[in-house]
Order: C-alpha cells, then sequence, then structure tokens
C-alpha cells in the first residue's frame, strides 16, 4: 500500500520532476485479450498517463467474431475500440491487433508468448498493465499467465474485471479524477455492440471507482493487484 501511496504522489507532481520511479515510465502497454477489456480494466489509469505525457500502446488478441451480437459483421468491434481508444488519447499507430479465435486461447498459448516477445522488443514497455492472475476466463488467464512469463523483469499491473474475478487481491490503487473517469465513461459509450451489459453503465463505473477510492481516502481510483516491480 505504501508504494501505490508513493506512485500516486509521484505521478500527481508529473514526470517532467525528475524521480527515478515515474521517470522511468515513459511508456506503457495495456493489454487486452479482447476489446474493451483494457478500457474496463484501466481505462481511467490511461487516460491520466496520457495527461502526463506517457505514451500508452494497446494490444488486442481477438475481434471475438464468434460473440458478436446479431446485425454485426466480422471486425466491427476492432472499429468501436478504435473509437474508444480515441477518446482515451491512443492514437491508431499505437493499437494492435492479432486475430486468435475468442474462447480458445489456451491452445494458442506460445503463439500467444511469441507474439508478446516481439511486442516487447519493439515496444519496450516500462508498465504493462494485463489481466489479474485471479480472472476467470480461460483467454484472460492466458494472457494474464503469458505476459507474466514475457514481462516477468519490468512492472506489471492487474487490472480487475469484477464479474469474471472470483477474489481479487487489490493492493495497488491508481487516484484518479473526475475528467479520467469521464474520459472512461465516455470511451465505453464507443462500444455500441455492448451497451446493454450492466458493466458498462456510466453508473456502474463511477460507483466501482468510488469504492475502491474509499480504500485510499481519495473520490476516486482504479484497483490493481500488483504483480511484479515498480521499484521505489
Ligand atoms: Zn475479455
Amino acid at each position: 500500500m505504501k508504494l501505490s501511496e508513493e506512485f500516486n504522489k509521484l505521478l500527481d507532481q508529473g514526470i517532467k520532476k525528475n524521480n527515478k520511479m515515474i521517470a522511468n515510465i515513459k511508456k506503457v502497454l495495456v493489454l487486452a485479450p479482447h476489446p474493451d477489456d483494457g478500457e474496463l480494466g484501466c481505462g481511467g489509469s490511461i487516460a491520466k498517463f496520457i495527461e502526463q505525457g506517457i505514451e500508452v500502446f494497446y494490444a488486442v488478441f481477438s475481434p471475438c467474431n464468434k460473440s458478436l451480437p446479431k446485425g454485426y459483421k466480422e471486425n466491427d468491434i476492432y472499429k468501436e475500440m478504435e473509437n474508444a481508444l480515441s477518446v482515451l488519447g491512443i492514437p491508431k499507430s499505437n493499437i494492435i491487433k492479432f486475430n486468435f479465435p475468442v474462447r480458445e486461447f489456451p491452445k494458442y498459448r506460445q503463439e500467444i508468448l511469441d507474439e508478446l516477445i516481439i511486442l516487447r522488443k519493439n515496444i519496450n514497455p516500462d508498465l504493462v498493465f494485463t489481466p489479474n492472475c485471479d480472472d476467470v476466463h480461460q483467454d484472460h488467464q492466458t494472457i494474464s499467465q503469458e505476459s507474466i512469463r514475457c514481462f516477468k523483469h519490468i512492472n506489471i499491473l492487474g487490472y480487475e474485471l469484477p464479474w469474471n474475478n472470483l477474489k481479487m487481491q487489490t493492493n495497488f490503487f491508481i487516484n484518479l479524477d473526475q475528467k479520467h473517469i469521464d474520459s472512461k465513461v465516455n470511451a465505453l459509450k464507443e462500444y455500441k455492440s455492448q451497451e446493454f451489459r450492466s458493466y458498462f453503465q456510466s453508473n456502474f463505473i463511477a460507483g466501482l471507482a468510488q469504492t475502491r477510492a474509499i480504500r485510499v481516502n481519495k473520490k476516486y481510483a482504479e484497483a490493481f493487484q500488483f504483480i511484479t516491480g515498480i521499484q521505489a
């Protein structure tokens, strides 16, 4: 907990102050098994990082063509995702899209690891966001496990998706302001194909951020599982 307090203090001061922890975070990589996972798990933090001049990359592993609602064409959800990420401030050139079949990631573990290794070489991120280790979805588990194999020598935070987490250790918090929550809500509004889901509702997004913030005596926060890294 002390570590995340210190991290937030330094993040709020901005990266221009030459402190070794934040000054070392120049590139962040968000790993999303499916479109929307990254925005739901850490959309407010993405908005805050970009505001602080930190470059954010977003890698997504499936267009979920087998699970799109009726009326949607192949890869339609990738268009919604690009719009959502643009609301958060991520340019198209920082989005990396793969085409693994939804719900079958465990069969492709090695191929996914190979792609992660290429991302590590090409982007060389300082901080990686990935689904937390207690996520029950098989695709999320695969990305979580393989990303830990690939990035274990750097900073990794596991994001929460409460509908997939039977339990989750929340021991790292990123404090957010109203504007970051607004960005997250507005980004998620771009997913017209998913708007029927209760966890896309603005009151849920704000409510979860308020619930997490209670632990750290703030107004809004996103909670994470501290997996490895972030040296004070
Ligand atoms: Zn997902």
